[in-house]
């Protein structure tokens, strides 16, 4: 098995900054670090990153990674209005299995080139975002779509939920790919369904990952269709009892965010989409106070409009110390530890999201060159606050050199952008 000494100037390592060391790895493993002046044993092959941190590659929590064709078509519009008006309407005109391999071909090209190493996807015709996710040499946790309509995904419930059945048995023990559930939200899928999901991602150890109070009306609207809000259908349906990730989760009352916080329920916040869609602020201080394991997720390019994941962790961390007049809440640790650490718990990658010893080899070089980098006094503040994609030189999955001072290695970038650009000029026509 192949090894390698990575050195850089600080290196993230078991959650804190060191100095001068070097992260050693087996294959695809972290064996562990060494001190940077120390001898190197021989079976190691040195890689030295000037002026650089090498830090855990960012898990990106919340996604759509075939709406990348759709970035820019329809801004500033309230969400209904978006989606029922434009996304959904386009979605239903140019879907297909070569839009949705191409389109998160070009998400993959993204995501190497801002540092994210995992994404946790919501979509359709799922077989094709996995087949991409595994040629860039990304992970992903893909979900699988449920409605309780007809499209040209499927035809109900059922045969959503055997579509994932299909890929769950065709990607079982994959080192790159799990399979998950995503019943859409609860104003298009029913408390019957959720449940049916429920038991589907209980019997198969499943992530199940839904959309979940993102804007204010859904609460009186699940009442009145239902007699329930949002949150009981998910509590009754047993999906705080699983693994469950929810993303959004913007209009939560003290009381839901205190049943969530108990049963340590996972929620993505996307702060980014929330704000141009303008549906609030997700109160995620509450939430951490309660319990709840409170990740990063960027929602779909379409609503954001990156998935480069630096950029939302400086949101979050900038536009919550404003929310709520406190210059020391999320301090940037606590930003990384949710777009790292967190988001590995949420997805149950019990082998990422932090370096250390008997991990998977998944990290990011970040250089600190560029003028907005100099000089530095702490690495991890640098990454949140003056950092931005372009300075992730290096990116690792598995031990798989991804990136190479930001040459793509497993992707042809320049044909990924060509074919886009070619599928936008059929779109827009
Ligand atoms: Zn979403």
């Amino acid at each position: 098995m192949k090894k390698y000494a990575y050195h850089a100037n600080y290196v993230h390592y078991n959650s804190k900054i060191h100095n001068n060391i070097y992260l050693l790895i087996c294959g695809d493993t972290i064996e562990g670090m060494l001190d940077g002046d120390a001898r190197v044993p021989d079976e190691y092959e040195i890689v030295r990153f000037e002026n650089s941190a090498i830090f855990p590659g960012l898990i990106n929590t919340h996604t759509h990674l075939p709406m990348s064709f759709f970035r820019g078509m329809a801004d500033d519009l309230h969400l209904m209005d978006w989606l029922q008006n434009h996304i959904w309407p386009a979605e239903a005109k140019w879907i297909s299995p070569e839009f949705v391999q191409a389109a998160t071909d070009l998400s993959c090209v993204e995501m190497i080139k801002c540092g994210t190493t995992t994404a946790n996807d919501m979509y359709f015709m799922s077989e094709h975002i996995a087949a991409s996710l595994h040629k860039a040499g990304l992970k992903g946790t893909v979900g699988v779509g449920v409605l309780d309509f007809a499209t040209k995904f499927g035809t109900c419930a059922d045969d959503y939920i055997s579509k994932a059945s299909e890929l769950y048995l065709k990607y079982q023990n994959d080192g790159l790919i799990n399979i998950a559930l995503c019943p859409h939200a609860p104003y298009t899928v029913s408390p019957d369904s959720y449940k049916k999901c429920v038991e589907f991602c209980s019997k198969h150890d499943l992530v199940l990952h839904t959309h979940l109070m993102e804007a204010k009306s859904e609460s009186a609207d699940s009442l009145a269709k239902y007699g329930k809000t949002p949150v009981q259908i998910m509590n009754d349906a047993g999906a705080f009892d699983i693994r469950s990730v929810f993303a959004h989760c913007v209009h939560l009352n003290d009381e839901e965010i205190e049943l969530m916080g108990s049963k340590n329920v996972s929620v993505t916040h996307c702060v980014e989409s929330n704000l141009k869609l303008a549906n609030g602020f997700a109160p995620i201080g509450k939430m951490v106070s309660a319990g709840v394991n409170v990740t990063i997720g960027t929602d779909g390019a379409a609503s954001n409009n990156d998935i480069d994941m630096i950029g939302e962790m400086r949101t979050v961390a900038l536009t919550h110390k404003g929310f709520r007049c406190d210059a020391t809440t999320f301090p940037a640790a606590k930003v990384l530890k949710m777009a790292t650490e967190n988001g590995a718990k949420a997805l149950g990658l019990k082998d990422t999201g932090v370096l250390k010893k008997g991990h998977k080899a998944d990290f990011i070089v970040v250089s600190f060159d560029s003028v907005m980098m100099t000089p530095v006094y702490h690495p991890v503040s640098h990454l949140i606050y003056s950092g931005n994609c372009n300075d992730v030189t290096d990116v690792y999955v598995n031990g798989k050199c991804l990136m190479k001072n930001r040459e793509l290695t497993t992707i042809d970038e320049q044909a990924i952008k060509a074919n886009a650009r070619e599928w936008a000029r059929k779109i827009v026509n």
